[in-house]
């Protein structure tokens, strides 16, 4: 029902000063309704109820003192004490006339001047013990007695009673046995008529009800206009966002939910706003890097075209080289997407990982040959099995030996260590380069990110290179990191768990 509601003001576009309206007057009518039914409408009932287990109550505790010899005062002191009228019989049959049962009254005290049963017929009390006894023992009876005697009650006629006025008994009568001998016991108690203090309370409620609509009417008002007033400024400092503005100045004030709200949305528009800085500068950079081999390829080719004699092999050789770039960064570009969109799926297979780097490391032949670099792979556990997706894991390694290559210092070497620990292979790639500074190093991860916003073309990169490990490996549940430090060098590293045959 709730839901309906919600959804009944959510297509009304009814707004919180409303939608609190009608909560809290629901609310309001709900708690009167309830305080009229049980406060007014049962008010009589719950009244006589009481009344009759007060009287119910003291049966019970005198009945446990006939036959005391203080039974009598007993009696009288407590009938004083509740404001009640109490008899006792002691019960006979006549062998005369066997209708006439009530012998004696073994006690009697009349702590209320209304009572109608010190008025009552020895006939009438016969009638009385007959219906305890049909009853199994106890009967209560509610008497009304109206001015003109009129009964209305036809087993209950008290002929010599008189009352001005109406009056309503409460009577209590049970059957005791004690020592063999029965006793009939009666207590009556004067009913108040509750008429006249219900129509005060209902007075007094429409007074109350009127009241709890104005208050609810002004709380609504009130709070409404704190809850509404933060949100209202908020959606208005939101609407910059989609005009790109991304300053994170979201104020919370007011209370907890608006300042969670403020801080996400501060949050939100810095992250969104890093994320459009980094975007433009990798568009830049991709611009750069795909128009630099494109003029080249353009360049050779129209020389190749227009001058006879350059159509050598290592022109040839050069426009294949600029096209390998061109398709690397393409290549680099769709894996991150692929990996990101969820696309790319992991086809874990068991394989060697130093078989692994070693192929990796063939594709740097060339670089090694004619440019002087050193990559040294070293390895202390030699075979080292990884279930894992292997293209994946060789475009990991392929990455980080690229950066080290790219960001090695003079020496031009990259050390490659293979290490064993606890279950697990760990994979480390390390340079003596510049390193990174530590304020840096989160950062390296992201795409775009790249460290130096010099766009440099002696350092071949698109800031996506350390994104795409950072997603494989996460992919495939890898702890990895790096160490570095400035002016000492870098070391990139990855963890596999090692394959256990008895696991598969
Ligand atoms: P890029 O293609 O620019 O190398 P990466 O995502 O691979 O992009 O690396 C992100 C940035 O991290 C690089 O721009 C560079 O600043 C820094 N970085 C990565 N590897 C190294 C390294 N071995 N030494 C120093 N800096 C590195």
């Amino acid at each position: 029902m709730k839901r309906r509601f919600t959804e009944k003001c959510r297509k009304l576009h009814l707004g919180v000063r409303p939608r609190l309206f009608f909560a809290l007057i629901s609310l309001t009518l709900l708690s009167m309704v309830v305080l009229w039914v049980f406060q007014i409408r049962l008010l009589g009932y719950f009244y006589e109820r009481e009344k009759f287990s007060e009287i119910e109550e003291l049966a019970g505790t005198l009945s446990a003192l006939v036959g005391d010899e203080a039974f009598a005062s007993q009696v009288q002191t407590s009938a004083e004490e509740h404001g009640v009228c109490v008899c006792v019989f002691r019960i006979e049959n006549d062998p005369a006339d066997s209708s006439k049962k009530i012998a004696a009254r073994v006690a009697d005290a009349e702590g209320n001047n209304d009572c109608m049963i010190h008025h009552a017929p020895e006939e009438q009390l016969s009638r009385i013990y007959d219906k305890v006894k049909e009853n199994g023992g106890v009967y209560d009876r509610r008497m009304e007695f109206h001015k003109d005697l009129a009964a209305n009650d036809e087993n209950f006629r008290v002929p010599g009673f008189h009352h001005r006025g109406t009056l309503i008994n409460a009577i209590h009568a049970r059957l005791l046995t004690v020592d063999g001998q029965e006793y009939l016991m009666i207590l009556d108690t004067k009913l108040t008529p509750v008429d006249a203090v219900v129509k005060t309370l209902e007075v007094q409620f429409s007074w109350i009800m009127m009241a709890l609509l104005i208050a609810a009417f002004l709380v609504t008002m009130l709070t409404s206009h704190m809850i509404a007033k933060p949100l209202t400024a908020i959606t208005e400092k939101a609407k910059g966002l989609a005009k790109g503005d991304y300053t994170p100045d979201f104020s919370g004030k007011g209370y907890r939910e608006v300042q969670e709200l403020a801080d996400a949305l501060n949050y939100a528009a810095a992250e969104i706003g890093t994320t459009d800085r980094l975007q433009k500068e990798l568009i830049a950079n991709i611009s750069h890097d795909l128009r630099t081999p494109l003029t080249m390829i353009k360049g050779y080719s129209e020389m190749m075209r227009d001058i006879p004699g350059e159509n050598s092999p290592e022109n040839v050789q050069a426009i294949i080289d600029e096209t390998t770039r061109l398709s690397e960064l393409v290549n680099d570009l769709m894996d991150l997407s692929k990996l990101q969109s969820g696309m790319q799926k992991i086809t874990p297979t068991v394989f060697d990982l130093s078989a692994t780097v070693q192929d990796t490391m063939q594709r740097y032949e060339t670089l090694i040959h004619h440019q002087g670099y050193r990559i040294e792979f070293s390895s202390q556990s030699g075979e080292a099995l990884v279930k894992a997706d292997r293209t994946m894991i060789l475009q990991v390694i392929y990455n980080l030996i690229n950066n080290a290559v790219n960001y090695t210092g003079d020496s031009k070497c990259v050390t490659v260590t293979q290490t064993v620990h606890d279950g697990r292979v760990r994979l480390s790639v390390a340079d003596d380069g510049d390193g990174i500074p530590p304020e840096k190093i989160p950062d390296i991860w992201d795409r775009y990110y790249r460290v130096d916003k010099v766009h440099n073309r002696s350092v071949i990169g698109t800031g996506l290179g350390l994104s795409i490990v950072k997603n494989i490996l996460e992919a495939h549940s890898a702890a990895y990191g790096v160490e570095s430090a400035v002016g000492v060098g870098s070391v990139f590293w990855f963890e596999l768990p090692v394959w256990d045959e008895e696991e598969k």
